[in-house]
């Protein structure tokens, strides 16, 4: 298609966002002056002004832009005709760890708040990247073991005077937004459970509301919404039933009883239930509907968590309730008897669409089941669900409920037999955000093409300090064969999918080799925005997937890029630092499919842009020096059986880190067991987010962890003098 063909108009543009009632300044020409260090809102930020925040193109007022969490932007200075014009207009260095960073950013009338590893959030002048302030919660570093997947935070929330952030030790803080100056501090989970938060809190009349995550490590899972001025708690609702004849007190109390607990057996309250809403929400203003995900079953297996069968609601669900109250409304279960990881917390959207000749109010989600639900939300009718990726679990779904036909082998707990799902617990899309054009109608997802072989092991006991979900992760482990390497390392890819809700079929797709990139953002000016793992920024034609600029960025991106507009001038921004669940676990097909920098920044790009980035620090070739590789197989054997439900989900599987947490294989510290048993028995870096594991691990066994890693080391010595790619 000629480009001519191809572009969206800035007449169509403006003629469609005046048919919404949105005044564009774009369009206008009239846009604000904004006071050059100013930290309050021109406007307060109020529930009248949430709800118009579709018009108020020049701000990014909520996690999600809108309530409708669409991450459309009217915005239209960058566009598909000039967007090849765009550079780097500022760029700011975080102090933050180089891992994920997964925030997304908001913009409040030229100020730019993010949060970044370890729960910390920035305030830049959103025009230069300047910092006005900063705000440290000082999360203990040993609480780092409870987040299943890397110290990450999603971002934070702004309402009147203040910002609100949820910390991974579980704390809701309220800071006044002018000075970062903590107003109020609330415990939002029981610190002897092993909760984090790591998703943007969202507001609500006045009512700050948040959730948790914790479905790996034995939690019941719950939302909660707090009064913004005090912190005080006004309502709960928990998603799975807990003990048999013990209230909560809860909104929940009623709809758990009459229709929750009659789909659980055994005893699962023991071990947690699971169904954390560890990210999604959305609101409808009209209907005052709050929506939110809930998360995989604890254990992950169907068969230990509820021996007699049974759906297990409301894991894996799609919950509606009443945000005044947190009364229940409806609820829509992906998968029933949840079994694979298969978190339904993805991002979910709510847009208006015309579906076999009727207006419909949608909500659209596409969880990690691999598989594209519209619902009608105002009653949560099943409208359709296709796959969006390749799925083995199910064959198809019933044409009025929406329940899956399960493949039977996938039950794994049932058959006795590994099962190797696609999607695998990274999911088909995983938390990174998706974005839906009203322009185009089409949902842009960021999605993933991983396998992963599901066995059941029954937990000898509920550790503190590895996963409690009844997962064989070193049945899990990828097999050293070379042929079997390249085979998983081929068939792991990802995509950018244009998906059109309504006939629920691909517009377009592209492939890419890198799977774990970037969340999404699309703009009326015909634009889809994603980063890469390899490090790039890039732009897409909204409605025909063509690739029309892109810019290297030293680094990996996962977070979800914005656009906003000061003084005139329309930036787009993006937090770059490559990690999270997939970077932290796969090993060596993560390692292989990352840029090899990760650096913590913000960078914003403007068709004025004239900043550049200093240039890349080298990498030092890591040295590599194990000792001798003495140990008898059978400690080495040992030493694999406890590296991996213990160590492999930071330390990546087989021992090859993936991530930008150290790869032990080059460890000074293999060369000295003293050392090493400081560090991994006594706690010696638990400031760090090490933690000690001498509760769980004697010092023989911390031997053992040792003499595999020994053992893994001289492999990728064996490995890199063949050529091979896992040496570090
Ligand atoms: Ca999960």
């Amino acid at each position: 298609m000629k480009s001519a063909d191809r572009s969206i108009t800035h007449a169509r543009v403006c003629a469609f966002l005046a048919a919404l009632v949105i005044p564009i300044t774009a369009c206008q020409r009239q846009s604000e002056p904004s006071a050059s260090t100013a930290t309050v809102p021109k406007r307060p930020v109020d529930q009248a002004r949430l709800e118009a925040a579709d018009s108020d193109a020049a701000n990014w007022l909520t996690t999600g832009r809108t309530y409708s969490e669409q991450r459309f932007s009217p915005l239209i200075q960058i566009n598909d005709q000039n967007v090849g014009q765009l550079r780097l207009a500022w760029h700011h260095d975080l102090d933050a760890i180089p891992r994920g960073q997964e925030s997304t950013p908001l913009v409040v009338d030229g100020v730019m708040y993010v949060s970044t590893t370890w729960s910390k959030v920035f305030a830049l002048d959103a025009r230069t990247g300047k910092l006005l302030w900063e705000y440290d919660p000082k999360v203990p570093g040993e609480w780092g073991i409870n987040a299943c997947c890397d110290v990450v935070n999603r971002g934070v929330a702004f309402w009147k005077d203040k910002v609100y952030l949820g910390t991974l030790d579980g704390r809701l803080v309220a800071l006044d937004a002018a000075t970062g100056t903590p107003v109020w501090e609330t415990q939002t989970v029981d610190r002897s459970q092993r909760y984090a938060i790591t998703g943007a809190p969202r507001v609500i009349r006045n009512k700050v509301i948040i959730g948790n995550a914790g479905s790996e490590f034995g939690v019941r899972g719950y939302i909660s919404a707090y009064d913004a001025d005090t912190g005080e708690l006004v309502w709960r609702f928990y998603t799975v039933p807990g003990e048999p004849g013990k209230k909560d007190g809860a909104a929940s109390d009623e709809v758990l009883e009459k229709i929750a607990r009659p789909t659980w057996t055994g005893e699962w309250w023991k071990l947690g239930g699971g169904g954390t809403v560890w990210d999604a929400m959305a609101y409808d203003p009209e209907l005052d509907l709050l929506y939110f995900g809930t998360g995989n079953g604890t254990p992950w297996s169907h068969t230990l968590r509820s021996p007699d069968g049974g759906d297990n609601l409301f894991l894996a669900s799609i919950i509606a309730v009443k945000a005044e109250t947190g009364e229940y409304v409806w609820h829509f279960q992906t998968v029933p008897g949840e079994d694979w990881d298969y978190d339904s917390t993805n991002h979910i959207i709510l847009a208006d669409l015309e579906i076999d000749g009727r207006k419909r109010k949608v909500l659209m989600q596409a969880p990690k089941n691999g598989v594209f639900y519209v619902l009608d939300r105002e009653t949560g009718e099943f409208i359709s669900a296709k796959p969006y990726v390749n799925i083995n679990w199910a064959t198809g779904f019933d044409p009025k409920t929406g329940r899956p036909i399960e493949n039977p082998e996938a039950r794994y707990g049932r058959t006795g037999k590994p099962f190797v799902a696609r999607p695998g617990p990274a999911g088909g899309h995983a938390w990174q955000p998706m974005s839906f054009n009203p322009l185009t109608g089409l949902v842009y997802i960021p999605a993933l093409d991983l396998a992963m072989p599901f066995g059941m092991k029954r937990d000898e006991r509920t550790s503190r300090y590895a996963f409690n979900v009844g997962f064989d992760f070193l049945g899990a482990s990828l097999p050293q064969d070379p042929k079997i390497k390249a085979e998983a390392k081929a068939t792991s890819v990802g995509y950018l999918v244009a998906w059109d809700p309504v006939s629920q079929q691909a517009a377009w797709r592209v492939q890419y080799s890198d799977a774990w990139r970037s969340g999404v953002l699309s703009t009326a000016g015909n634009l889809v925005f994603q980063g890469t793992a390899m490090g790039e920024l890039q732009a897409f034609a909204a409605d025909t997937g063509e690739r029309l600029w892109s810019a290297p960025t030293q680094s990996g991106i996962v977070a979800a890029p914005i656009t906003y507009e000061v003084d005139g001038e329309q930036f787009v921004a993006v937090v770059t630092g490559w990690g999270g669940a997939f970077a932290i676990a796969a090993g060596e097909i993560a390692r292989e499919k990352r840029a090899p920098l990760n650096t913590p920044r913000v960078l914003a790009f403007s068709l004025k842009g004239n900043d550049t980035l200093p240039d890349p620090p080298e990498i030092p070739r890591p040295t590599l020096q194990p000792p001798p590789n003495t140990a008898s197989a059978a400690t080495i054997a040992r030493g694999r059986e406890l590296f991996h439900p213990y160590c492999s989900n930071c330390h990546g599987d087989a021992a090859v880190s993936g991530s930008f947490i150290p790869d032990l294989r080059n460890s000074p510290l293999l060369a000295d067991a003293a050392a090493w048993r400081s560090v991994v028995h006594d706690g010696a870096l638990r400031e760090r987010g090490m933690v000690s594991f001498s509760a769980e691990l004697s010092p023989e066994d911390v031997e053992a962890i040792r003499a595999y890693v020994i053992s893994r080391a001289h492999d990728a010595l064996a490995e890199r003098s063949a050529g091979g790619a896992s040496a570090p």
